[in-house]
């Protein structure tokens, strides 16, 4: 078995790699199993004995707390049980398991880093690929499981809308952008709701917007910065062109000259695709949870509009089926007390998520083996 360190970023600063483990044991099907393994800036407050107190500095100079915040400390622990679950079981499968950990999940650009490197051509590509995730209101014990689209796709979008600056009283002398900027906002709203089919989920959020710094000043531009979350590929790319048109025809309709015309920049490292669950792999796998945790530790759970990069290894057009299920990992004294109490349940990345450790990691490596059990047994 060989642990190869696989993938490098653009930025110097950054030392985060990936590692790949690939366990061959005679002709079969090739499984890729991926965890994360990053951490997110978040101080913890759980007061849990083992409680996380890391620092790091942040890209602003600052120290931060750190702490896995969204369980990947859990899909490492999953991962590495399942390891040595297989290689224990090893007569009772055949083919190439390659155990991936994966950096920089939370910025979505670890697995493509990864696939860049060229993990499908120094590693065999795999017939298929399997992940899981803590769930933060699903009791331990339990698995959940979405067929098709399951976590949504990513677009990080920014648009500076370019206006021309003035005196506060002279507004007639000025091309105001501050208007532009809430004329946009609300035509936005309209993608959603008048362009995309009903049945087709969609979300746009504006989750910042800066510009100006006084009063009596007409400023020159406004900033905007927007999420976009989808399921098909049509629509995303049908949502960031509508922006682009909208943001341009406002500033027209306003007689901002052309060569001031808004600027739409979608990010192309904060990209990730959707994450598609395979309807055929995941109604076999879910049979197989079924069969061996019991019917009623297996749930269907709908999809959500988060975003993953797990996505990427499917290649473009979902070429590998994947598969990635949920593991619960809340208390269930916990459930019944926020039930009870109508108190919310911390959530992943909140400085108070604390995933219970069993049965949740029982569980997850149980149902990982049997997963992989299933694709490559006798
Ligand atoms: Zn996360
Ligand atoms: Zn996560």
């Amino acid at each position: 078995m060989a642990l190869t360190p696989v993938g490098t970023y653009g930025r110097p600063e950054w030392k985060g790699y990936g590692v790949v483990a690939a366990m061959e044991n005679g002709r079969g099907p090739t499984v890729l199993v991926r965890a994360d393994l990053d951490a997110l800036p978040v101080e913890e407050k759980t007061s849990l004995p083992y409680a996380s107190k890391v620092t790091a500095k942040i890209d602003a100079g600052q120290t931060v707390g750190v702490m896995h915040a969204c369980g990947h400390d859990v899909h490492v622990t999953c991962l590495l049980g399942t390891a040595r679950m297989l290689a224990n079981l090893k007569d009772e499968w055949s083919g190439t398991l390659l155990l991936v950990g994966q950096p920089a999940e939370e910025t979505a650009d670890g697995a493509k880093a990864m696939l860049d490197a060229g993990l499908y051509e120094n590693f065999p590509k795999p017939n298929y690929a399997l992940a899981l995730h803590s769930n933060a209101e699903l009791e331990a014990g339990k698995v959940g499981y979405t067929p098709g689209y399951f976590l949504a796709s990513l677009n990080s979008v920014d648009i500076t809308i370019r206006g021309v600056g003035g005196h506060g009283s002279r507004p007639e002398h000025a091309k105001d952008p501050i208007v532009l900027a809430a004329q946009v906002i609300l035509a936005i709203q309209m993608i959603v709701s008048r362009e995309i089919s009903p049945l087709d989920p969609a979300v746009v959020s504006i989750g910042s917007i800066h510009g100006g710094t006084k009063h009596n000043i007409i400023p020159d531009e406004v900033r905007l910065q927007l999420t976009v979350r989808a399921y098909k590929e049509e629509v995303r790319k049908k949502i960031l062109a509508s922006l682009e048109r909208m943001s341009c025809g406002i500033a027209l309709a306003a007689g901002v000259p052309v060569e001031l015309a808004p600027i739409v920049k979608v990010n192309e490292t904060e990209f990730t695709p959707a994450t598609y669950n395979d309807p055929v792999l995941t109604a076999r796998l879910s049979e197989a949870f079924m069969t061996s945790l019991g019917a009623q530790n297996v749930v269907d759970l709908p999809p959500l509009m988060g975003s993953e990069d797990f996505g990427q290894f499917g290649l473009d057009g979902h070429q590998i089926p994947t598969f990635m299920f949920w593991v619960g990992a809340v208390d269930p004294a916990k459930i019944l007390a926020s039930k009870r109490d109508g108190t919310a349940l911390p959530p992943l990345h909140s400085s108070y998520y604390a995933p219970h450790p069993e049965p949740t990691i029982r569980t997850g490596v149980k149902a990982m083996t049997l997963a992989v059990l299933e694709l490559m047994k006798k």
